[in-house]
């Protein structure tokens, strides 16, 4: 899988992919980061990415020419125009990271991961140009309701999030599955059957992990954890989950 990056911050990117399993990823070929400085699709003699918006109001908005000509460099085909839209390679998503786009989650994790090249486009300032949001992204994705700076944090989210979902850069396989926002089908057939049919197409939140000492500072790890019973430990790691679940998130039942 390729990743392309957009941004006006092609530095902002020096460090983020030196490590862990987005490292290993890189080494082995798994997935490849290109990182594309906006100010190079610019014509005029300042380089110039933003503008003031029209009607009026705060701050600068970035233009449309430099990210629509950034993207046809990078697909190779054009982004057509009013007269005639450009049709779509299905294997590529062309995502605008942005405030007020829709909300990225574990499942659009897993459908990007299934892709063969992913576009991030990097927002400043006041924002983009509409235009992009309408003509030239397949998707407009915000990573949560706040509001950053920029979207490079978040294009590096999505493309953590996605890469450990790539079948080999995960050491172990499994890890994938049972793990926060795993549909809940997948988690109780690999541990415990679940009969509680009202939360067929839930999710859970991962259960608590414990490691050694085990008992640190007063605070022991639940005994059944050290029983060496897999089935009662199975069993406790599903009720734990599930009352975590219903603690931290319970919108997710
Ligand atoms: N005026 C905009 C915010 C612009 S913030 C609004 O109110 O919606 C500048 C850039 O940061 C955005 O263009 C976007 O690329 C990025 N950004 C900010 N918050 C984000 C979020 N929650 N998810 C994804 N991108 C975000």
């Amino acid at each position: 899988m390729r990743f392309d990056l957009i941004t006006i911050f092609p530095e902002f990117f020096a460090g983020p992919f030196e490590h862990g399993i987005v490292r290993r990823a890189r080494e082995g070929g798994l997935i490849q980061v290109c990182v594309q400085d906006l100010r190079e699709f610019t014509k005029d003699r300042h380089r110039s990415v933003d503008d003031r918006p029209f009607g009026g109001g705060e701050g600068m908005v970035l233009k449309p020419e430099p990210l629509f000509e950034a993207v046809e460099s990078l697909t190779g085909t054009g982004g057509g125009d009013a007269a005639s839209e450009n049709t779509r390679d299905p294997s590529t998503a062309i995502v605008l990271m942005s405030a007020a786009g829709k909300l990225f989650h574990q499942e659009t994790a897993r459908r990007y991961s299934q892709l063969q090249r992913i576009i991030l486009i990097c927002g400043r300032y006041e924002g983009v140009d509409e235009r992009v949001a309408e003509h030239l992204a397949t998707e407009e994705i915000s990573i949560g309701d706040f509001v950053l700076s920029g979207g490079e944090l978040p294009a590096l989210l999505v493309m953590d999030a996605v890469t450990r979902l790539i079948p080999g850069a995960l050491g172990n396989e499994a890890s994938s599955q049972n793990e926060s926002f795993s549909a809940l089908s997948s988690v109780s057939s690999s541990r415990v059957p679940v009969n509680q049919s009202a939360l067929a197409n839930s999710m859970l939140l991962d259960f608590p992990h414990y490691t050694r000492p085990a008992d640190f500072r007063g605070w022991k790890v639940p005994e059944i954890l050290i029983s060496g019973n897999h089935a009662e430990v199975a069993k406790w790691r599903r009720a734990a989950a599930l009352e975590k679940t219903r603690r931290n998130r319970p919108d997710l039942l």
